[in-house]
């Protein structure tokens, strides 16, 4: 960002009001401090969260960090940090940004992030941070990439380097929502691939991946396979909305 668009951020958000993204409540940052405090009380960092796929831990998974599911048949992606569950505040922000194109809503969700943090400090990631591409149809279609515009200012330490174009995506017109784990596994394969340009910037790399969701995993496991089979050594999920019942079968 320029320093005339910082100046004339700072001037807008001292003398215009804004509504809270999830209360609505008119003060002067896209989220307002009750809504931050609330949101801090029921992230998902005070759970105990599988350290693979970010799903809560039953009281037997608890020693290993690790959910059952992961233990027996792990997914292609190493770690997995996830803000919030998909049915908590941030639900309905996300989904003005998406569905009603609210772009507002991103950097209210970015805030968010960046403010709450949900990410393990022991170490700073080097490599790239890439979102989860839409197809160039529903880029076309939408008009924006959700998981870029919240991803491309959040903090994210010096040596991760944000880049929406190394990963793309085929076009596919089937919607996953309802589907089962399974069925969603077979229909996300082979929808991912590395952009010719970029392929050799790869190898050795730890990759973040940003999504806005996190419902099965499906999705995160084709994309870590595709980039696992691109010669990356390590694959980090960064999602914004965790679905916790995924387990269960059923893709809410
Ligand atoms: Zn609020
Ligand atoms: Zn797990």
């Amino acid at each position: 960002m320029t320093k005339l668009q910082n100046l004339f951020h700072s001037i807008c958000a001292r003398v215009l009001p804004t509504a809270c993204i999830v209360c609505g409540v008119f003060q002067d940052q896209q989220i307002c401090i009750d809504c931050i405090r609330l949101l801090a009380n029921e992230q998902l960092s005070n759970y105990e969260c599988c350290c693979r796929c970010a799903n809560l831990l039953n009281h037997s998974e608890l020693l290993d960090h690790e959910c059952l599911e992961c233990t027996q048949n792990p997914p292609h992606f190493d770690e997995s940090y996830c803000l919030d569950r998909y049915d908590g505040r941030l639900q309905k922000p996300l989904h003005e940004l998406k569905y009603h194109g609210r772009l507002f809503h991103a950097s209210g969700l970015t805030l968010a992030w960046n403010v709450l943090n949900p990410l393990d400090q022991r170490e700073e990631i080097a490599g790239y941070l890439l979102p989860v591409p839409l197809s160039e149809e529903k880029l076309c279609a939408r008009g924006f990439n959700q998981s870029w515009e919240i991803a491309r200012k959040i903090h994210c330490g010096k040596f991760l380097k944000k880049n929406p174009h190394i990963l793309k995506r085929h076009h596919h017109t089937h919607q996953q929502a309802s589907e089962t784990r399974v069925n969603r596994q077979r229909m996300v394969w082979g929808q991912f691939y590395i952009n010719p340009t970029y392929q050799r910037l790869l190898e050795g790399q730890t990759i973040v991946i940003f999504d806005d969701v996190m419902t099965t995993g499906a999705t995160l496991n084709e994309i870590a396979r595709v980039l696992k089979d691109n010669g990356v050594s390590r694959v980090i999920n960064w999602v914004l909305l965790r679905t916790l019942d995924s387990r269960l079968g059923k893709a809410s």
